[in-house]
């Protein structure tokens, strides 16, 4: 998960812009089987980054959808420069959908939104004025969630808290879309599985600055949410693997493996010393629960040391596997042209 912490200087912003040079702002939408908010998503997100007078670009993302989402985005792409989407070859989730936007987002700052209207796309404004100020990475923060409590904020809370607590970056919600990201932050990140609600959390280990910021939060006005609490548990399994990736992934030896070397050699001690009272005194060591504990631990040991040679083993094979594609694309369509392409 490679995140550079250089900045680049920030470029004069320009009013007018036609669609051809580089924008400052890139909105990436993901979208899975959205199409009756498409065209209220497309309406209401214009109309706030005209309000804004920024040069930007929207990358939509379909996920896989299997209804109208996909032909609705492609017209409207047709019509309109401004607008990029992609399309996958089936459903590879949410997490991947912001990766295709990443890799292909222009502008300086890079500002992920929901495709079903839950975020408000006039806080766009509010999260770049804190761009502005010097932050890397604003997270917004939904203060008043419009979910249903006990299967969707609920799971979130401890959820939320428990990232906090084990990354020691602390937000109040990880999992809101509504982010805004310098794009050297998110620029060539790998993500998968539940992992892009953790990259303000690894941004802010490699020293990139990370605020929070409380935004508005509607309830879903068309179609269904595609979760249900089984993210939550996802989200947590996730949050184990960032946290052992990131404070020990690369050399599991070295924590098994002391392991293994102290149980080993506190085994193998107790083992000297009882033949040295067997050997020096004749004494009957064989109904002794030490002799049980010394077996034990030099058996522990043995263990550990193997567990860490696999572990290193299986993160040299994990680093060596990021060859793996994290999304296919089955075609892209922006403003005049037409590209079926392979990612
Ligand atoms: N989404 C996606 N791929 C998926 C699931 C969801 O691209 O596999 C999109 C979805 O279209 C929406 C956003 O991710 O724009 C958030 O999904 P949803 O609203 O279902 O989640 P919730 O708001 O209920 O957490
Ligand atoms: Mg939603």
């Amino acid at each position: 998960m490679g995140i550079t912490t250089t900045h680049k200087p920030h470029t004069e912003t320009v009013h007018q812009w036609d669609g051809a040079s580089a924008p400052y702002l890139s909105v990436v939408v993901p979208v899975y089987n959205e199409e009756e908010t498409i065209p209220h998503l497309y309406r209401r997100l214009t109309t706030e980054l005209e309000h804004l007078g920024l040069p930007y670009e929207i990358i939509a993302v379909d996920d896989g959808s299997s209804d109208r989402s996909f032909a609705l985005l492609r017209d409207l792409a047709r019509a309109d420069r401004r607008l990029r989407v992609v399309r996958f070859r089936r459903n590879f989730g949410q997490t991947a959908a912001f990766s295709a936007g990443f890799d292909r987002a222009q502008g300086e700052v890079v500002v992920t939104i929901d495709a079903d209207l839950q975020n408000d796309p006039a806080d766009i404004g509010a999260l770049l004025a804190k761009i502005e100020e010097g932050y890397d990475v604003v997270s917004g923060w939904r203060a008043h969630r419009q979910d249903p409590f006990l299967n969707r904020r609920l799971p979130s809370i401890i959820a939320n808290r428990l990232i906090s607590w084990a990354t020691g970056v602390r937000l109040h919600d990880y999992g809101c879309s509504l982010k805004a990201y310098r794009l050297e932050v998110v620029r060539g990140i790998r993500l998968y599985g539940e992992l892009h609600r953790f990259i303000p959390a690894i941004a802010s280990w490699q020293g990139v600055t990370v605020t929070e910021l409380p935004v508005r939060h509607a309830p879903r006005r068309f179609g269904r949410s595609k979760y249900g609490i089984s993210r939550t548990l996802r989200v947590l399994l996730d949050l184990v693997t960032v946290r052992f990736l990131l404070s020990y992934g690369t050399r599991p030896m070295h924590i098994f493996g002391l392991l293994g070397l102290l149980a080993g050699g506190l085994g193998m001690l107790i083992g000297a010393y009882l033949t040295w009272i067997k050997l020096a005194y004749g004494a009957a060591i064989s109904d002794r629960p030490l002799l049980l504990l010394a077996v034990l631990l030099i058996v522990l040991g043995v263990q550990f040391m193997s567990l860490g040679l696999i572990g290193e083993l299986v993160v040299r094979t994990y680093y060596e596997a990021q060859a793996k594609p994290i999304y296919v694309v089955r075609e892209e369509v922006d403003g005049e042209t037409w590209r079926g392409s392979q990612q």
